[in-house]
């Protein structure tokens, strides 16, 4: 038997496309794959992570539901059937995203529904702290603190442990309880995400301030504020701000966020606050058509819809019908990626698809639901790996990343993962 070996499939130097296969004892014919995820080019095509021979694959772990952690995974069942390993949200969520996925870039997919179908079907769900026996190997998860139903996915083989962290946060919010490290205890190898390796955020705190600051000057003067927001997560985290703080206006949802907030309250136990979130809930305006639609955005009041990056959706209506009358504003809560719709108006203050100037204020704010540089770092130092490998990482923040781990004195290796690249352990 050979030492471990894992084989980076996506997300080396690159954030997202995350995939990661770990086999047991260097058997080419055995693998467990954690996470095979997507991204998208420029163009907005999907870029799939490589894939492994789906007849060696025994298992995938899906740490959570974000595509570019399980957006490649229905193609294992093309021509294959391992079993999959999820919370109980993150399954939930998964058949929506990946259903959302194939409307949108069927053309460009190499799986179908059939295959998301069977991907959902062979998923058995873990709950936190609970230990699953794979052939050998054992498996557990813990919260991540990323998104309810997040993984932090932890194996052990022949008393190796290795930890994966999927996207991890390690800060409380209304949504979600900080990653549950204490439960997690030592690991000999981390395979860590690095998105923001290089910087810190700003304190929570003070973005839910300036947000309802910004919201009560615009409501103040019967402004209509627009708030894209991510379906899963961000929509509900701000919903819950609000809930908490009572904007003395009508306060509208659309989009995705509603069937996700559902997803949300029948799983509570995965969510830090689940009577604040059934409160916004109860009591804001759930857009169910376009009747609402036409309604929503014609009086002084909120509206919260997806997409986050002004990528299509109801968001991107409103903007249309709000972004022209500088008594409103529109308030980016979401990463805005470079060449999408989102970092446009916010970079050049054009509306999307035209040279027409948004006139209505536009902010940007951090409301990120990753770990920064100090939590990365704190999860280094509960853990106390011997050996880091870093992944989901632009390479400049990977090294910068790389660097502060080795200060800590505490791992004798970090390696900086490398697409295709294997790596012993
Ligand atoms: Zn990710
Ligand atoms: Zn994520």
């Amino acid at each position: 038997m050979g030492a471990p070996v894992i084989r980076i499939l996506g997300g080396g130097k690159e954030v997202g496309r995350m995939s990661v296969l770990l086999r047991p004892d260097n058997n080419e014919k055995r693998g467990i794959l954690l996470d095979a995820g997507v991204n998208f080019d420029e163009e907005d095509r999907p870029v799939f992570a490589a894939t492994y021979p789906p007849k060696y694959v025994d298992a995938i772990v899906m740490s959570h539901a974000h595509l570019d952690h399980i957006g490649t995974a229905p193609m294992y069942f093309i021509s294959g059937s391992p079993k999959v390993y999820a919370t109980r949200p993150t399954a939930q969520m998964a058949k929506l995203m990946l259903e959302d996925f194939l409307k949108l870039n069927g053309y460009y997919s190499p799986y179908e529904h059939r295959e998301v179908k069977a991907l959902l079907d062979a998923t058995e769900y873990v709950r936190y702290g609970q230990r699953i026996d794979i052939d050998g190997v054992e498996l557990s998860v813990y919260s991540a603190g990323h998104i309810p139903g997040s993984a932090f996915i932890v194996v052990d083989v022949d008393g190796t442990r290795i930890g994966f962290t999927g996207d991890v946060n390690t800060i409380e919010t209304k949504l979600m309880k900080p990653a549950h490290l204490d439960a997690i205890g030592k690991l000999d190898v981390l395979i860590t995400e690095a998105t923001y390796g290089s910087s810190l955020h700003p304190p929570r705190a003070r973005a839910e301030e300036r947000l309802l600051a910004i919201i009560e000057e615009v409501v103040d003067r019967g402004g209509t504020v627009l708030i894209p927001a991510f379906s899963i997560a961000r929509g509900q985290e701000i919903m819950m701000i609000l809930a908490e703080h009572d904007p003395g206006v009508p306060v509208y949802v659309d989009g995705m966020i509603r069937k996700v907030t559902e997803i949300f309250l029948e799983n509570s136990e995965y969510i830090n606050n689940p009577g604040l979130l059934r409160k916004a809930y109860n009591e804001f305006n759930i857009v169910r058509g376009w009747r609402d639609r036409n309604r929503a955005w014609k009086h002084p009041g909120i509206i919260i819809a997806s997409a986050g990056m002004l990528k299509g959706g109801p968001s991107l209506y409103y903007l249309k019908r709000i972004g022209g009358n500088p008594r409103n504003a529109v308030i980016l809560v979401s990463f805005q990626a470079p060449g999408s719709h989102g970092r446009r108006v916010v970079e050049e203050g054009l509306m999307p698809g035209s040279e027409e100037p948004v006139r209505a204020r536009v902010e940007w704010l951090d409301f990120s639901s990753h770990a920064d540089r100090r939590g990365l770092l704190e999860i280094v130092r509960s853990t106390k790996p011997r050996k880091v490998v870093i992944i989901h990482s632009e390479e400049d923040v990977a090294q910068k990343y790389a660097e502060r781990v080795l200060e800590t004195g505490i791992p004798e290796n970090v390696v900086i993962g490398e697409n295709n690249a294997e790596i012993e352990i």
